[in-house]
């Protein structure tokens, strides 16, 4: 094709010899002294322009045949039209095997595929979501995807905005679980990505069992180990004295470690453990401290201020376990002479327990991974004091469990703040005479 600024020019020059007929005509109209000359060329375009509009109609019925043979302007109408057309007709076709190929490749598929348009309603899905979603081959197009798969975790994942994962139990079995993400196409469709994740779900229960059984196995010899050690250096030989008190802080060090491993395989599968209620905060606090300054035996300043309105809506344990976790870490990671200060902050926002202090700190680097199981910063330094690296990994999971999460800020040289937000809904007004 011409490019615009020749087709515009064409265009200009197909204008000019019309123009110049009517011209022609005007001035013979004139000279005659008679309307004739000039009706008749102006009947003559009229049906000419006519006869070209017809054409070009009946063409664009069957636009696959050749435009129809013209002159002038005309011609270069039909010209640019059958251009036109001929090249959307290639676009439409390139696109058509593109979705084509896309609807093979996902049609095949073995984990479910769902395309949803902006109002939730089911265009297209592949053989597997037929098979483990329960839906009809073909016949559930068109319907709303709510109306089809009810399960409560899938409707509340569709009005949060799919955002994030949503995992369903395939409503054919009970077995298979799904975990659902969500890809947006652009505004107005986005496709619904199932993956079977039941084998995973499977063998992270079996580690989960096996972490859980081995530790119960392990707790009664190591108690029989340990009270037997305890005899033996009542009226031990004085030379073997240091080497039984090794022997004592090692046992202690592996029932640390066992009780540690239980408790948090028992928050992995039940999440939150134990009955939850009203937990007093004050009464919960004084105790914290006294612990704190238990464990830190006059090396440090241990300060406190809590909010006494608010009490927590929690299960006890899980609550003393995590806060207790954050303090003995404050006064393990701290050099002595150093602060640690206990806090805890509620309002209408949520609640907040927080631990500061001015400790070893911890790298930048090293904050995301914390909570994993065994991630020490200082692993001398954490053996040394008796830690067993799952602490942080106990307060994740039970935070989690009462929908809370931990914050953390450190810096190398200049100490931590520890701090577990609980949400709103977790607040209760404290009794004035429990905390009293
Ligand atoms: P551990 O039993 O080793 O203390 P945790 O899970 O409680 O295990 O903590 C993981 C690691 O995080 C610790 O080994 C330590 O390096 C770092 N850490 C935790 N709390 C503090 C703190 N208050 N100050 C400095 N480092 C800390």
């Amino acid at each position: 094709m011409p490019p615009p600024a020749a087709q515009g020019r064409k265009v200009k020059r197909h204008w000019l010899a019309p123009l110049l007929v009517v011209a022609t005509a005007a001035l013979a109209a004139h000279l005659a002294g008679s309307l004739l000359p000039i009706t008749a060329v102006l009947a003559a375009g009229l049906f000419w322009e006519l006869l070209q509009s017809t054409r070009l109609a009946r063409w664009l019925e069957n636009p696959a045949a050749n435009p129809p043979r013209a002159a002038g302007r005309w011609r270069h109408l039909f010209n640019r039209v059958f251009h036109r057309l001929h090249h959307l007709e290639k676009e439409l076709r390139a696109r058509e095997m593109l979705l084509e190929a896309f609807q093979t490749a996902t049609a095949a598929f073995p984990e479910p595929v769902l395309l949803l348009d902006d109002k939730e309603v089911i265009q297209w899905y592949n053989q597997a979501a037929a098979l483990h979603l329960g839906l009809r081959l073909k016949g559930d197009r068109g319907q709303f995807i709510r109306h089809l798969i009810r399960q409560p975790a899938f409707i509340a994942w569709l009005d949060g905005g799919l955002e994030d994962l949503a995992e369903i139990e395939s409503p054919l079995d009970p077995a298979i679980t799904f975990r659902v993400s969500c890809a947006v196409l652009d505004r107005h469709r986005r496709l619904l990505l199932f993956r079977d994740i039941s084998e995973m779900q499977q063998a992270e229960a079996m580690r989960r069992d096996f972490v859980a059984n081995v530790s119960h196995e392990l707790r009664t010899p190591l108690t029989v180990l340990a009270g037997y050690l305890e005899t033996l250096g009542e009226d031990g030989a004085l030379e073997l004295a240091p080497i039984v008190q090794r022997m004592r802080d090692q046992s202690s060090l592996m029932q640390h470690l066992i009780d540690d491993l239980i408790e948090l395989s028992r928050l992995q599968t039940q999440g939150i453990t134990g009955r939850e209620r009203q937990v007093a905060m004050a009464p919960l606090i004084a105790q914290l401290v006294e612990r704190a300054e238990e464990l830190s035996g006059g090396r440090h300043t241990i300060t406190c201020d809590a909010d006494t309105q608010y009490d927590l809506y929690a299960a006890p344990g899980d609550l003393e376990s995590a806060f207790g976790n954050l303090i003995s870490n404050a006064v393990r990671y701290t050099p002595a002479g150093g602060n640690i200060a206990i806090a805890w902050r509620a309002g209408s926002g949520g609640g907040a327990f927080s631990v500061h202090d001015t400790g070893i700190g911890i790298p930048e680097k090293d904050i995301p991974r914390l909570t994993e199981r065994f991630y020490r910063v200082a692993k001398d330094r954490s053996r040394a004091s008796g830690g067993s690296g799952l602490g942080l990994s106990i307060v994740k999971h039970a935070l989690n469990a009462h929908q809370a999460t931990l914050e953390i800020i450190s810096r190398p040289g200049k100490g931590s703040t520890f701090t577990a937000r609980f949400p709103a809904h977790r607040l209760r007004f404290a009794n004035r005479r429990q905390s009293a």
